[in-house]
């Protein structure tokens, strides 16, 4: 399928007619207020303009003149597909020419996408992350508790995971400042309080809910697949030195609350249909609650890449792909409803780090360097064991179609010095 946007025809654009990704853009410099918007080639198609000239109506309700994608997504499931549908009418070669043929209306309907200033896409209710890729769990378990016991008896049984802040869940673009807290080096006593020394990344798949379920109600993975609006690259940056000391018994705290990374688009779940793959048979038979019908997977490339400052390009981290998990969104959203726990329009689920088997699939510095212990050599020849300050980690994404991509864009941030330390006295 072409669309009469010239630039969504290239072969390598992330962003063709069969993408239609979600965000929120304004229109900088003239300071116009972030609205709904959904990338098309090289241009923003602004839903607020078609939604005040009658293009698009929900009753008469305000969905798209917002800057956050929450009063869409709780229209629910007909409403995102009847406006995929009328997009694709619209933007596509040979459809609907409401647009096409109006060339005033493209004047205030389309924006270049190079001008555009984006915003956090959507209200995050809450951030829950995972732990859901066994060559990851394995790896970063073999590090700590050694080969034997690397997953612990509960892995192959349920996607585990922890309840993360949806308060420091930032757009790409914004730089996050190296965290402080309590350290307790392996030879040392007592902890002391400073700043982290052990900055990491983690490559993730970040599923956005769209649909509420209710308290005390478990879903099904049918369900819970349908509720799923979208997807975005995530970025659960991590204090691997904080993390350490404190992670036992409840599981990550300050070591990742600092902030956690999202792309700007939300890539339609339609838009990934034709890329689903099954995940792998369990090695373990799931309990019924966690079994899928439906393929829950995607074949979705992914990449990270480090770039120091001053560096003219940046290196490579890691290639993996989304079909490496063990456990699919679907499943996890399953399990987190499966007590009662009611989950909300805009809750964010990050997959947990993506690794694959082979080293150069490894999706966090901690397993590529082994905890620090193996540093790796940029292309501009410096060495990193973690990230250092003024480094930009960049991640990528897409699923490669016939002739066309489905793109995540990207998701990139900087680690800035720490912010000044209060005089802890007053
Ligand atoms: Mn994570």
């Amino acid at each position: 399928m072409q669309s009469w946007i010239k630039s969504a025809n290239k072969a390598d654009c992330a962003f063709p007619v069969q993408n239609l990704p979600f965000g929120v853009f304004s229109r900088e410099p003239d300071g116009q207020e972030p609205v709904c918007g959904v990338a098309i080639g090289d241009m923003i198609l602004d839903l607020a303009v078609l939604e005040r000239a009658d293009l698009i109506d929900f009753g008469g309700e305000t969905v798209f003149d917002l800057p956050f994608l929450n009063g869409f997504m709780e229209q629910g499931v007909a409403a995102w597909d009847a406006l995929r549908h009328y997009l694709t009418e619209i933007l596509r070669l040979d459809g609907d020419t409401r647009l096409s043929a109006d060339m005033e209306l493209q004047k205030t309907a389309l924006f270049p996408l190079a001008d555009a200033t984006l915003f956090m896409p959507f209200l995050v209710a809450e951030y829950t992350d995972f732990y859901a890729s066994k060559h990851h769990a394995t790896n970063v378990g073999t590090l700590f508790r050694g080969a034997e016991n690397a997953l612990p008896a509960n892995w192959l049984h349920m996607p585990v995971g922890y309840n993360g802040r949806g308060s420091s869940v930032v757009v790409s673009g914004t730089d996050i400042h190296r965290p402080r807290g309590q350290i307790k080096p392996p030879d040392a006593e007592t902890p002391h309080f400073g700043p982290s020394n052990q900055m990491d990344f983690e490559l993730e798949i970040g599923a956005v809910v769209g649909v509420p379920t209710e308290m005390g109600q478990p879903i099904t993975t049918a369900q819970a697949d349908a509720m799923i609006f979208g997807y975005v690259l995530l970025n659960d940056w991590s204090s691997r030195d904080i993390q350490a000391w404190e992670y036992q018994p409840l599981g990550p705290f300050q070591g990742k609350a600092f902030g956690t990374s999202i792309s700007p688009w939300v890539v339609p779940k339609a838009a990934l249909d034709q890329f689903r793959c099954k995940a792998p048979k369990p090695d373990k038979p799931l309990l019924p609650y966690l079994i899928e019908q439906k393929p829950g997977l995607y074949d979705i490339t992914l990449e990270a890449t480090i770039q120091p400052k001053g560096a003219a390009k940046p290196t490579t981290i890691c290639r993996t792909n989304y079909n490496r998990m063990y456990y699919s969104s679907a499943q996890q959203l399953t399990h987190h409803a499966s007590s009662g726990c009611p989950m909300n329009c805009g809750d964010l689920l990050g997959s947990g780090t993506i690794s694959g088997p082979t080293p150069a699939e490894q999706g966090c510095l901690l397993e590529k360097t082994d905890a620090g212990k193996t540093p790796f050599t940029l292309d501009t020849g410096e060495t990193r064991r973690f990230i250092e300050d003024n480094d930009r980690i960049t991640l990528t994404g897409w699923a490669q179609g016939d002739g066309y991509r489905i793109g995540f864009g990207e998701c990139t941030g900087r680690i800035l010095p720490p912010l000044p330390e209060p005089d802890w006295k007053n």
